[in-house]
Order: structure tokens, then C-alpha cells, then sequence
């Protein structure tokens, strides 16, 4: 059977990584989204199960003495978790699992899953447009924004643990480039051999 692939994407909040997962969802319907559990409230429009599962604290504490996550941190003051059964559940399937995490969860999934994840890096393509995109959203309080705000610098430093980068200057030429790294590494020999080894067995050339 084909090996299910990791993709994780990552970037500082403002980036736009969300819509890019999204678009890649939309095109790739066996492509399965990771949902996190979070101790952030709700934004406007999300929902739960499909965004995000949102859990109290204590709830997410007991996840995590449970040993049920394959990665955790905390960002900007919540916690986000990945729980490890529906990861491994997809990869025994052989399904590709998108991943919308951040640097520390992308390094603690490469660790685990190496040879399995492709970890994509998304880059605003200058500061202030990434302070901008921050303030419009107006889901965040003003507060909020500040903190990502000066995150955000920090967290850039962290590309050098991912093996592409996107600069998301325009979205469809953004998205142009996560399609391609994702249907490049889908097809990669050690992923798809199992369909020669098919074609082969049945000598259906
Ligand atoms: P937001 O609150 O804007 O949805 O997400 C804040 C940050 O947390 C983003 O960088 C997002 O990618 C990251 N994040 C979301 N889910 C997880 C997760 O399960 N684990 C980790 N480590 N980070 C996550």
C-alpha cells in the first residue's frame, strides 16, 4: 500500500498559511486535514470539529498526562494539540495528512514521522505587509495583534528546520507553489512505488 505523506505548513500568524491549506483541502479531497484541539476561543466562523476543537484547560491537560498527543505547544498564551491516533489512523490508511502547525509542533512531527513529513514554510513577503494582513483581520483584539505582532519576528527565525519555502506575495502564485511541492512529494518514488510493483504483478503493461 502507497505510505501516507505529513504536510506540514507553517508561518508566523498573518502569513496566510490558512488559506493556503485551505485551497489545497478544496483541491485535494483525500488530502485530510488535521484538526488541533485549542484552549483559544472561537473566532467568528470557525467551528468545532472543523477548525479546531476547542477544549478548556483542564480538558487539554488531561489529554496531555494521557500521552494523547503526537506534539503540543503553547502559542501566543493558548495551547494546540495534535492528536496522535488520528495522524496515525490516516498514515496506516495511506492518506496524506495537511498539518496548519507551528514551528515547534513541525519540529517535534518531523522528529517522530522523519522520512514521512514534507515541512513547507511560508513567508510574508515583507513585515509590514504582515503587520497590515494582522490589523485587517479584526477577529484578534487589538491586544492580541501586538503580541503576534512581536512574535512574529522571532518566529521567522525558525524556516531553517523546513525544507520549502513560499513567499505569499500573491496567493495564486503562492498557492501555485504549495500545489507543486505537494504533488511533487506525493509522487515521490518511495510513496507511489506500490503502483509499479501493481502493474508489474499484473502484467498489464
Ligand atoms: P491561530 O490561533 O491563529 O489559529 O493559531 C495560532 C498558531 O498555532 C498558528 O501558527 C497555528 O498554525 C498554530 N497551531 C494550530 N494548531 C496547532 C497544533 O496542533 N500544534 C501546534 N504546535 N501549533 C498549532
Amino acid at each position: 500500500m502507497r505510505r501516507g505523506l505529513l504536510v506540514v505548513v507553517s508561518s508566523p500568524s498573518g502569513a496566510g498559511k490558512t488559506t493556503l491549506c485551505r485551497r489545497l483541502l478544496q483541491e485535494f479531497p483525500d488530502l485530510k486535514f488535521s484538526v488541533s484541539y485549542t484552549t483559544r476561543p472561537p473566532r467568528t466562523g470557525e467551528r468545532n470539529g472543523v477548525d479546531y476543537w476547542f477544549v478548556d484547560a483542564q480538558s487539554f491537560q488531561r489529554m496531555v498526562e494521557a500521552g494523547e498527543f503526537a506534539e503540543w505547544a503553547e502559542v501566543h498564551g493558548n495551547r494546540y494539540g495534535t492528536a496522535r491516533a488520528a495522524v496515525e489512523d490516516a498514515l496506516v490508511r495511506g492518506h496524506d495528512v495537511l498539518f496548519d502547525i507551528d514551528w515547534q509542533g513541525g519540529e517535534k512531527l518531523k522528529a517522530q514521522f522523519a522520512g514521512d513529513a514534507v515541512m513547507v514554510w511560508v513567508l510574508p513577503p515583507s513585515l509590514q505587509v504582515l503587520e497590515e494582513r494582522l490589523r485587517r483581520r479584526a477577529t484578534d483584539a487589538p491586544d492580541v495583534i501586538g503580541r503576534r505582532l512581536a512574535m512574529a519576528k522571532e518566529e521567522l527565525l525558525h524556516y531553517t528546520s523546513y525544507d520549502y519555502l513560499i513567499v505569499n506575495d500573491a496567493i495564486e502564485n503562492a498557492y501555485d507553489h504549495l500545489r507543486s511541492i505537494y504533488v511533487a512529494v506525493h509522487w515521490e518514488l518511495r510513496r507511489a512505488r506500490f503502483l509499479a510493483a501493481k502493474l508489474l504483478e499484473t502484467g498489464n503493461t
